[in-house]
């Protein structure tokens, strides 16, 4: 390995995952210079100082062009630039021409930069004239904005990441931070070390990751934290704790609030069982909240994707207004964004029921001011249509042209076949993607080839307000080009040249911030306006910074709402009475389960990108739903085998789990696998368009289902060295590798052999003229096991083991053996078709995905006496790089050592 230093392209951007905003140090070496970490973490972004997860780490993986979306097309022919954008831009005039502007939406994304916001947001609102532009946000956040509209005059995040290290008591409620924000959740974690009195409480119907750092986890009924908050409320008077003087001086509405909790959770014991958790956890945690000034209430998706999620997020500020624990040092409300740029999103207006900066119709004055600002001919009046509405008046004809942008709302929305129905009727399906081949691009009628991650260019926010530069350091692939440069093209052609005739994206960024800053004076939270005048070279140097960021205070705010002064129209925090309410479907005899969904560790969203580093798909390979032991036996479902999901909407086939993590009658799906990855696991078939009437927000973590075991078929698993079709498989699932292809596949019985020999023959037709081709085969009637390998020329091509029961085999060295291009040995054939080499060690499932260290590596060290996770990483160096098995490999400790006793 060479020591030479010299690379060609090395700088700092963001990580493109979740809401935590990672800073990273991106560095491609030249084909030299290999000993270059090609990721690392930015030791001076004050989000993560240097750490990153095991997503964030495997970025570089992720930097291929497989499947990448290279030049714009029109009904699947590739046609230039000019030519798409003509076809977008003549149709979206002539259907405002003749349906009205509202005939037009975007729908975007979380993905896409401040500056691809501003210039959909200005088109649509300021330029077409309609408010149709909403977000993927809608589903991860919507209703925290609300939340925080309602009782501070806007969408304010109050707090920062130090503050949820210097609180001495955090409640975690709906969120998986340990999967979902690992590097807060490590911050946090490490906080919680050194402090030991610090105590965490966690508030989720499932027991997951983050209960690894908890004193108490209450696993409360789905759907059910309204009414946790609620009590805390009526109890911090009862108990004397509340803060008469910031209630006198700050806010309004106290009293009715007050009322309205005592009325709906009367007493402890009521809402213990309310919530179905045990009265003495909730003394234990009433106790905590009386006694601990600095608390700070940390809330996610659990929250938000609920038919009530604004009032729980209400109900959670109430607390915080009450006790005056808001605007202090380890204090606050504090929502926690999924998306990279979700904040960015809500800053520049692209919500259907925002404005822009942070404005809104309802505010008198705002569009005035918007329009003047923008000099915009043709301005929106009112709110568009949230992103449920949106897909239901395309289906109905309403909406004829819609334009998705960095998202896939096939695999996320609720209810897919309403989405897919709705796509299929829409007049103009224009896609904006960096991937060929998603389930969103499949129905497109145009698509756009977006840049993607190291080559987008512009800013994003986290969770903490937080604005960084996510960097283009490498070059736009084939036709590529920036979302904003597509967005302004269209807006010139469709006749706004002056408006949108931008010659770099800082020059976005500066009206941006002028826009936020225009006759503000103090009366907006969102004001940026140090920027207004911002050079590109001060832009390309520009440093993480917390927004406001007004004239004059270029080092930003840390910490909102410090003087007590809020954004509401007299400057006084509103209480807002809430009735804790349970989600809209209940169980019942036809669906029994209730249905829980959330995230993988290593995998982000639809997988578009984290599904092309196969070091993270060892972690989980499969979807899966995860069933309690005592629901399996009942219902005959034994651990990975197959299983039927159904609700009122939809069905999907997923490996059962058995886990204690969920409750009996519940069950969890994570939300990531689509049909590119598995041929029916998109768990958002099963989820019914029921939503937050104030939001807009999906119940997306709720759906009432029923469960079947799925029986008379045969389990396999193929590695291949050429992609294949398994459209007569009942199920099948593509594990993402580098070396081949691998599937996990299940036939109907009597079916298998039909699709092998169909399968092989069409593979040896190809290759018998030319080459030579063995197939070795093993079959057992006894166990009814049926191995299978092709070689061609004397090397492996392919390879298939199907078998009655689900059975764990060594994928990765099975894999391995595709590569190998000298001819196989009489005791590799045999090996192959055991399905175990000698002399290579089985790892079991992968744990650490950093070193792809295993289960059974693992249970095998303990077993030699090894008792801490540190001595774990200092043996096999599992937990040593990102952190993000740390829980995990907590777990095993335990587990081996009630084994062995
Ligand atoms: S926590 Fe992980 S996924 Fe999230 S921003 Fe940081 S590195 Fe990226």
């Amino acid at each position: 390995m060479t020591a030479t230093k010299k690379t060609v392209i090395s700088g700092k951007t963001t990580c493109p995952y979740c809401g935590v905003g990672c800073g990273v140090n991106l560095t491609i070496p030249d084909s030299v210079n290999q000993d270059v970490p090609p990721v690392s973490g930015d030791m001076d972004h004050p989000a993560n100082f240097g750490r990153l997860c095991v997503k964030g780490s495997s970025l570089a993986q992720t930097i291929k062009f497989d499947d990448r979306l290279l030049a714009p097309m029109l009904t699947g022919q590739v046609v230039s630039w000019e030519s798409a954008i003509e076809t977008v831009s003549s149709k979206i005039s002539q259907v405002v021409k003749d349906h009205g502007p509202d005939a037009f939406a975007f729908y975007l994304s979380g993905q896409i930069l401040t500056e691809d916001y501003y210039v959909a947001n200005k088109l649509a609102k300021g330029f077409i004239g309609t408010a149709n532009v909403d977000t993927n946000s809608r589903l991860c956040m919507a209703s925290a904005v609300v939340g925080y509209k309602r009782a501070f005059g806007s969408d304010t995040v109050p707090c920062n990441y130090e503050d949820l290290e210097r609180c001495d008591l955090l409640i975690m409620v709906g969120s998986n931070a340990a999967w979902t924000h690992p590097i807060l959740y490590q911050r946090i974690a490490t906080a919680k070390k050194q402090r030991p009195d610090m105590k965490v409480v966690v508030i989720d119907p499932r027991e997951t990751a983050t209960c690894d750092i908890a004193d108490l986890h209450l696993a409360i009924k789905p759907g059910s934290d309204a009414a946790i908050f609620s009590f805390l409320l009526s109890d911090s008077v009862q108990a004397d704790i509340v803060d008469h003087d910031f209630i006198a001086k700050h806010t309004n509405g106290f009293e009715t609030a007050l009322m309205q909790a005592r009325a709906s959770t009367p007493n402890l014991s009521y809402t213990a069982d309310f919530c179905g958790i045990g009265e003495q956890d909730l003394v234990r945690l009433v106790g905590w909240w009386r006694d601990t000034a600095k608390t700070i209430t940390f809330y996610s998706q659990g929250v938000n994707q609920s038919s009530s999620g604004v009032d729980k997020c209400n109900a959670i500020i109430n607390c915080h207004l009450a006790t005056g624990r808001i605007g202090k040092e380890g204090a606050g409300p504090f929502s926690i964004t999924g998306q990279p740029n979700a904040m960015g999103g809500r800053e520049v207006g692209g919500l259907a029921n925002q404005l822009a900066a942070h404005m809104d119709f309802a505010t008198p004055g705002s569009q005035d001011l918007v329009q003047r600002f923008w000099q915009a001919p043709n301005m929106a009046t009112e709110n568009g249509l949230k992103a449920v509405d949106l897909f239901q008046a395309i289906e109905e004809g309403k909406v004829k042209v819609v334009w998705i942008m960095s998202t896939n709302p096939m695999v996320s929305l609720p209810d897919t076949a309403q989405v897919r129905r709705a796509l299929e009727k829409c007049e103009l399906v224009i896609v904006s993607d960096c991937k060929a081949h998603t389930d969103t691009t499949a129905m497109a009628d145009v698509l756009f080839p977006a840049t993607g991650w190291s080559e987008k260019d512009g800013t994003v926010t986290n969770s903490e307000r937080r604005i960084s530069r996510q960097r283009g350091l490498l070059p736009a692939p084939g036709k590529a080009k920036h979302d904003w440069w597509a967005i302004c093209e269209v807006a010139k052609k469709m006749g706004f040249q002056s408006a949108f005739s931008y010659q770099s994206v800082h020059e976005i960024f500066a009206e941006h911030a002028a826009l936020s800053a225009f006759e503000n004076n103090g009366k907006r939270d969102f004001d940026i306006g140090h920027f207004s005048q911002i050079t590109k070279a001060e832009y390309d140097a520009l440093t993480p910074v917390q927004w406001p960021v007004p004239k004059g205070r270029p080092e930003g705010t840390q910490r909102m709402f410090e003087n007590g002064r809020f954004f509401t129209p007299d400057g006084r925090a509103r209480f807002v009475a809430i009735t804790p309410s349970l989600p809209k479907h209940q169980a019942s005899l036809e669906w029994p389960f209730t249905l829980n969904t959330g995230r993988v560790r290593d995998q982000w969203h639809t997988m578009t990108r984290t599904g092309d580093a196969a070091s993270l798909a060892k972690h989980t390979a499969q979807p899966y739903v995860e069933i309690h032991p005592q629901d399996a036996r009942q219902l005959g479902i034994k651990d990975k085998a197959l299983v039927r999901l159904t609700s009122l909407y939809g069905e999907v086939l997923l490996k059962a789990k058995l886990s204690r993590a969920v409750a009996p009658s519940q069950v969890f799906v994570p939300i990531h696998w689509t049909q590119q990855f598995a041929s029916a696991a998109v768990v958002s078939n099963l989820i019914p368009q029921v939503v937050d009437p104030l939001s807009g927000q999906p119940e997306s973590k709720h759906a009432q289902v029923r469960l079947e075991a799925v029986e008379d078929i045969c389990y396999g698993m193929i590695v291949s060295a050429t992609p294949l079709s398994l459209a007569d498989c009942l199920y099948w699932c593509r594990v993402p590798s580098e070396q081949g292809f691998h599937y996990e596949v299940v036939w109907p019985k009597g079916q298998t052999q039909a699709s092998l020999k169909a399968m092989g023959a069409g593979q040896s037709m190809v290759t018998a003229a030319v080459k030579k081709t063995e197939w070795l085969e093993y079959s057992n009637p006894i166990t009814q096991q049926i191995r299978v390998a092709r070689l061609v020329d004397q090397t492996l091509t392919l390879l298939m083991y199907l078998h009655p029961q689900p059975e764990s085999l060594m994928a990765d060295w099975l894999i391995s053996q595709l590569t190998i291009n000298t001819a196989l040995s009489a005791s590799d054939r045999l090996a192959i078709l055991v399905g175990i080499p000698a002399n290579v060690e089985e790892k079991g499932e992968i744990v650490c995905s950093c070193y792809q260290v295993g289960s059974k590596q693992i249970k095998k060290a303990i077993a030699t006496g090894i008792c801490s996770v540190e001595a774990l990483g200092d043996t096999l160096k599992c937990g040593t790089n990102c952190g993000s098995c740390l829980p995990e490999l907590k777990r095993f400790i335990p587990v081996v050592a009630e084994l062995s006793a």
